[in-house]
């Protein structure tokens, strides 16, 4: 394996204590990765006034790949009120359009839905990452002014190359790729949509389908079963792939990997948890799988399957769980079963 070169931002609230973790399992399938960690976040905000120095934002783009916990907190806030969130500057700055959110069912008892089997729910959520609803989102408001608007921005080149990765997704896995819109009401929307069916005409073996958002809602609820990937737009995926964690065991089990032509951001999908901060009872499994996603796109398949499998067989045993999943666990356990399964699994050093 080559000497991968791993920046380490593990943030606020429990974003340090899951890295921790996500680190101890990466040191057990991939030692030549080394690392070097710098403060970005709310508590850097708090210090220096600036959540993500320029020197800091420099230096992150010489690395192979950034591992990332969880960023900001709910009483750190900007003079306009709003949360300082340094990882959506990263992703509009790195230009990582393509949010991949996987979701899948390690349990039945994991999820709230009836008789689901493991392994049933097996879906892709692909999230335009760098426009949609967001795209204005630094926009100043007037703070007297009666109306304040945001835009949902599609271009032609944002969505034809988030479409064209959730495509090349699709023929990864089951070859079906559902678009999730509102084109029925907003023009941007069926613009979106409009340019989804050029591209399809490039993928000919995906199946592909159109939803509106609030039936994709309904139906992943319904029958998660049936989809395969889905595609949409920056704040429809941020909505639904909380919805889509919520179906298999909730926020402590959901990878992100943020995506760009040239660098790569790994996180855990959930935020910073402050209500259960410091007492060592996160859920580490959402690092973890997301570790294992950094590993597939540095090209490191056989490690990266490896922690997944792993993950797996340490998940088929029910009582192994957090507190989150109703389990009994700390932190470290969690990751301690984790790296019990993987030991006889782990890829031998050449
Ligand atoms: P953000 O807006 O930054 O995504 P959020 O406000 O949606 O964050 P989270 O920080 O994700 O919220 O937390 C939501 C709930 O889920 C909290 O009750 C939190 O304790 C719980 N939670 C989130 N992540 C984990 C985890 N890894 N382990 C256990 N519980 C978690």
């Amino acid at each position: 394996m080559k000497a991968y070169r791993i920046a380490l931002l593990p943030g606020d609230g429990i974003g340090p204590e899951v890295v921790a973790e996500a680190v101890r399992v990466l040191e057990a399938v991939a030692p030549a990765l080394s690392y070097e960690e710098f403060s970005v976040g709310a508590g850097q905000y708090l210090r220096s006034g600036d959540p993500l120095p320029p020197a800091v934002f420099d230096r992150l783009r010489q690395f192979d790949a950034i591992l990332l916990g969880a960023m900001g907190l709910p009483e750190v806030r900007r003079p306009d009120g709003l949360e300082i969130t340094p990882q959506l500057d990263l992703r509009e700055r790195l230009d990582l359009y393509c949010g991949l959110r996987p979701v899948y069912l390690f349990h039945p008892q994991d999820s709230p839905l009836r008789n689901r089997t493991a392994g049933s729910i097996d879906l892709l959520l692909v999230r335009e990452s760098t426009e949609g609803l967001f795209a204005g989102r630094l926009r100043p408001a007037d703070p007297a002014s009666d109306c304040v608007e945001d835009t949902l921005r599609i271009t032609r080149r944002g969505a034809e190359r988030i479409l064209r990765a959730a495509f090349r997704q699709a023929m990864r896995r089951r070859k079906r790729l559902t678009l999730v819109d509102k084109a029925n009401v907003l023009p941007s929307m069926a613009f979106l949509r409009r340019i989804f069916h050029e591209v399809a005409r490039e993928f000919p073996e995906v199946a592909t389908e159109c939803l509106y958002v609030d039936a994709a809602a309904l139906l992943l609820v319904r029958e998660p079963e049936r989809f395969d990937v889905l595609v949409t737009e920056n704040m429809f995926g941020d909505i639904l792939s909380d919805l889509a964690a919520g179906l298999v065991g909730g926020m402590g089990m959901a990878p992100s990997a943020d995506i760009g032509d040239r660098h790569g951001v790994f996180q855990p999908a959930h935020g910073s948890a402050p209500d259960i901060a410091g007492q060592g009872i996160a859920n580490p499994v959402a690092t973890i799988l997301s570790a294992a996603m950094m590993l597939e796109w540095l090209g490191e398949s056989a490690a990266a399957e490896a922690i997944r499998r792993a993950v797996r067989a340490a998940l088929s045993d029910p009582t192994v769980r957090t507190p989150d999943m109703g389990g009994r666990l700390t932190t470290r356990q969690m990751t301690d079963a984790i790296l019990a399964a993987l030991a006889p699994i782990a890829p031998q050093p050449r």
